[in-house]
């Protein structure tokens, strides 16, 4: 049994955001065959490609043997119990939950993209990143610290 090192994007723009977080964290670290969770601070900013009141978003991270499949079933079976509905795309959310990488997995398939194709795009998924792990490699796209610059100009306010 390999165990690798999964990274997961958390963010929420309704309701009350910080008790989602919070809840959202628990029940990653209840997720059974996991262990080793830690949590990023939580930033807030504004959305990007969409509409709605600002993100509260954060990264965690936890060793595991489950599959890439598995761990995305269990975020959506953690994100449907929040309440998460998708009325359309980038639709405002009570909380989102991304598969960002698997350990150093890269895959493309119909359901599934790892690492996550936009995480280097993104202030509000680099930041918390790099707080958790500074020397991340993230494969197809370099060291985590690279992709930084690129996302400087993103506003963005660490709040926890
Ligand atoms: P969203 O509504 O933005 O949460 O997107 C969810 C959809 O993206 C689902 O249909 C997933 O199958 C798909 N998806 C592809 N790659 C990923 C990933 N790395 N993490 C989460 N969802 C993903």
């Amino acid at each position: 049994m390999i165990e690798v090192t999964v990274y997961v994007g958390l963010g929420a723009n309704l309701g009350d955001v910080r008790s989602t977080l919070s809840a959202a964290y628990s029940d990653l670290q209840q997720l059974p065959g996991t262990h080793g969770h830690r949590c990023s601070p939580w930033f807030s900013s504004g959305p990007v490609d969409a509409c709605g009141p600002d993100y509260l978003n954060a990264a965690a991270c936890f060793e595991t043997a489950l599959s890439p499949q598995s761990v995305l079933a269990e975020l959506q079976r953690i994100e449907a119990c929040h309440g998460r509905q998708r009325p359309y795309r980038n639709a405002p959310r009570t909380l989102d939950l991304d598969l960002l990488m698997h350990g150093q997995v890269s895959m493309n398939t119909p359901d599934l993209t790892v690492p996550h194709p936009r995480l280097h795009e993104r202030a509000f998924v680099l930041l918390p990143l790099a707080t958790l792990a500074p020397d991340l490699f993230v494969p197809g796209r370099g060291a985590i610290r690279s992709l930084l610059p690129a996302v400087s100009g993103q506003l963005i306010e660490q709040v926890r």
